[in-house]
């Protein structure tokens, strides 16, 4: 496996696989590696003969304030990882190499960015369409891998690919959980072990969900009301928002129809914790 923090080392490493006539899997990562990173890599392996991942915890998607610093940056387990699981090439660079000069040019996602945590981390959405632009334009693959986990940032890219035509496919992969519901994620581990049992509601509120709409309920008010009253069992949890949206446009939905995307997140003392799922109400 190689590992390359220059940008001229990636292109170099990829226009090699490229010449011997391979197509080139990209999974971006933060690092903090875990089974929901390892299962896109697991999916890119599939479908692409060479895998490339990057871990790079970007700075301008984080707001003030936001745990930018205190990020966890496991970086000789996370290239472990990624070589158990037959990553080819890591792209690991550092803040200088991705950012050498004031960032000056930056790509925003109107409306898809704007709702669910747009509302509550200003800017983010900026920053991950920004650097994802910059990786893709760096990488040069056919196909991206993003999970499910992170449903917004998936509609801002798929977004930001499509209006901007850019030359790959972006392939989305389910949410992993651990075997009590929660959602993988790097900042689990800044749960306490109270905070840790106690964030497994959110889980229960998003299956909940898919219960009533399976059922019949077509009145959105009525289910997120169900699911607050779920997650304020946990008077710990500070809910950030309870939501019901077009899974495509993100557009709030009053009725249920079509492909739903039902999304929580909220705080557990310092951690932020989001989770969702896709509901198909046509199936019912
Ligand atoms: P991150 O390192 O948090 O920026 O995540 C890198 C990629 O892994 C993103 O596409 C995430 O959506 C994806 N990811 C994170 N957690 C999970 C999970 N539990 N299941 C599936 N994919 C995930």
């Amino acid at each position: 496996m190689r590992v390359a923090t220059t940008i001229t080392e990636i292109r170099a490493c990829v226009n090699q696989a490229r010449a011997a006539g391979r197509t080139v899997g990209f999974v971006p990562t933060m690092g903090a590696l875990h089974v929901g990173h390892v299962s896109l890599i697991q999916a890119a392996a599939e479908r692409c003969d060479f895998v490339v991942a990057s871990i790079f915890v970007n700075p301008t998607q984080f707001g003030p304030g936001e745990d930018f610093e205190k990020y966890p940056r496991p970086i000789e387990k996370d290239l472990a990882i990624c070589k158990e699981n037959g990553v080819d090439a890591v792209f690991a660079p550092s803040r200088a190499e991705m950012y050498p000069r004031r960032n000056l040019t930056w790509v925003t996602v109107e409306k898809v960015s704007e709702p669910l945590c747009g509302r509550f981390r200003p800017g983010h959405f900026r920053g991950v369409a920004t650097v994802c632009a910059k990786l893709f334009n760096i990488v040069g693959a056919d196909l991206a891998f993003f999970g499910q986990k992170d449903a917004q940032q998936v509609a801002v890219i798929q977004r930001m690919v499509a209006d901007l035509n850019m030359p790959l496919e972006i392939v989305v992969c389910p949410t992993v959980r651990e075997p009590d519901g929660l959602a993988m994620s790097s900042r689990n581990q800044y749960l306490s072990p109270q905070e840790r049992k106690e964030a497994t509601v959110i889980y229960r509120s998003l299956q909940r969900s898919a219960e009533l709409i399976r059922e019949g309920e077509t009145d959105a008010a009525r289910i997120t009301g169900q699911m607050c009253g779920i997650l304020r069992l946990v008077p710990d949890l500070r809910i950030e928002y309870v939501s019901i949206v077009d899974a495509e446009s993100l557009e709030d939905l009053g009725q249920i129809k079509g492909k739903v995307l039902v999304a929580v997140a909220g705080r557990l003392g310092s951690t932020r914790l989001i989770d969702n799922i896709v509901v198909d109400a046509t199936t019912r």
